[in-house]
């Protein structure tokens, strides 16, 4: 009598795609180096408060030895062992996108995803990250002045923060990026969608900061891998308000100096709390319950 050599039965095709059984939800984040990542214990506490079998896998890249080539593999794996989505990052955020089958349109206009929704055999991009950070800038400097902003950082972060705070109505928004092709390439693709001379890049800190009402750091300046600050903190006064995004630590030299300033700050946590309030209800179609996410996230 023979048998098959493996006990393996063939892969069902990727649009074969089992439903998650009722109750239960299969998630993951794909990215180079997030050993460390918090989102797990983050999703999955939200989804233990809520009595759904929420599973967070870390599929780390580096662990795993492969490089953003892998996506495509990957994503098919995702979808065969019947994950509901994934989030994604660094470096995956654009090399993601050419493996979907549609963008929702923020994603779309910020050519950036975190978080792919898995449904029906189709895979559909999102950016939370832009309205994570819209959110936390609602609730802790909805009152702020917003006639102009300086924003360091126009890397993918950088991107989404640009796109919050244009479509929460900041007047001029300057770039500042030591790679000066980046905020260029940044202020003329929003330039595009939020009308011209909105965004400018520009090189000299002191100028951006000069008549800016607030300033964003979207650098990974103040990391415990980049200590420091992405300008003199001479620039600072007490009438700024400062805003960073940076949450590794949550602590930075930089809101550390603007509140001895007398500056009004708001730290990183909030934009990754509310990406990932969103990313929940994307995944799970059930609404998050904001207040218990930052409660868990301040006591990690
Ligand atoms: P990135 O590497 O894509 O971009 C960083 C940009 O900053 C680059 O363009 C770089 O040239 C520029 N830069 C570096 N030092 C500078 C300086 N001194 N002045 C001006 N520009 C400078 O990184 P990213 O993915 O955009 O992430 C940036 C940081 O944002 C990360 O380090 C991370 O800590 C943080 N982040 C936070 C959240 C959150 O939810 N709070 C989400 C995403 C990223």
């Amino acid at each position: 009598m023979s048998r098959p050599q493996s006990g393996r039965r063939p892969a069902p095709a990727a649009t074969e795609t089992p439903a998650a059984a009722p109750g239960s939800v299969l998630v993951g984040l794909i990215g180079a180096g997030i050993r460390e990542s918090r989102s797990p214990r983050l999703h999955e506490r939200e989804g233990d408060a809520q009595g759904i079998r929420y599973v967070y896998k870390l599929i780390d890249l580096d662990v795993l030895g492969l490089g953003v080539e892998a996506l495509p593999g990957l994503l098919t794996a995702a979808e065969r062992l019947g994950f509901a989505g994934l989030n994604v990052t660094h470096p995956c955020k654009q090399a993601v996108i050419a493996h979907l089958d549609a963008l929702d349109d923020d994603a779309s206009a910020l050519q950036a995803v975190n978080t792919v929704v898995l449904r029906d055999g189709r895979r559909i991009g999102h950016n939370t990250d832009w309205s994570g950070f819209a959110e936390s800038f609602r609730r802790e400097l909805a009152d702020a002045g917003r006639g102009r902003v300086a924003l360091f950082g126009a890397g993918g972060a950088g991107a989404a923060v640009a796109y919050a705070l244009l479509t929460l109505g900041a007047g001029e928004l300057a770039v500042v990026d030591t790679d000066r092709r980046r905020a260029e390439a940044l202020a003329e693709a929003l330039s595009a969608r939020f009308g011209a001379g909105r965004v400018v890049a520009r090189t000299d800190a002191d100028g951006a900061i000069a008549g800016a009402d607030g300033v964003v750091n979207a650098t990974p300046c103040g990391m415990a891998k980049y200590p420091g600050m992405a300008f003199p903190a001479r620039l600072l006064r007490p009438d700024l308000w400062v805003a960073e995004i940076v949450y590794f630590p949550l602590e930075t030299e930089l809101l550390g100096r603007a509140r001895a300033c007398g500056c009004r700050t708001m730290s990183g946590a909030g934009m990754a709390v509310f990406q990932a309030v969103e990313a929940f209800r994307l995944f799970t179609g059930r609404a998050a319950d904001p207040e218990r996410m930052l409660r868990h996230f301040a006591e990690m």
